[in-house]
């Protein structure tokens, strides 16, 4: 079972900060803003990759607790980021779909140097 998973099922201790029936979120580990909290379907889905038609709703609904959160922490007045990281050069490590919700201060993007050199597309 991943590590997600265990969390869905209180095997593991997380930090939880909304849960209903279908999703739950929590205080990532280590967090790279003062406010980042990851919101994951309490069914197992590994990305985005594969999301299907029936899961539609379910998305729809870690966007809208994400929209949610953000105003009980109050970073919706100077904004914050949504993130689905997919696969290896997405950058995605834990193989369970969870959106992050990072905010709290102003966010900066990158890539790495190297791939700035690749023809865009
Ligand atoms: P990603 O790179 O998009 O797969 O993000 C995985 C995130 O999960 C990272 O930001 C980790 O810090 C976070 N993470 C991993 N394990 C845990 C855990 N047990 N509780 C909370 N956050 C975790
Ligand atoms: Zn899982």
């Amino acid at each position: 079972m991943c590590i997600f998973c265990k969390i869905v099922k209180k095997e593991v201790p997380a930090s939880v900060v909304y849960e209903d029936s279908d999703i739950i979120a929590f205080k990532d580990v280590h967090p790279i803003a003062p406010v980042h909290i990851l919101l994951i379907p309490k069914k197992h889905i590994e990305s985005v990759d594969d999301l299907r038609d029936e899961d539609v709703s379910l998305a729809g609904k870690l966007v809208v607790a994400a929209g949610k959160i953000a105003r009980d922490f109050d970073i919706s007045p100077k904004g914050y980021k949504l993130l689905f990281r997919v696969g290896e050069w997405g950058g995605q490590e834990v193989p369970h779909l969870h959106l992050h919700l990072i905010g709290g201060a102003k966010l900066y993007e990158a890539i790495h140097p190297e791939e700035m050199s690749k023809e865009a597309r």
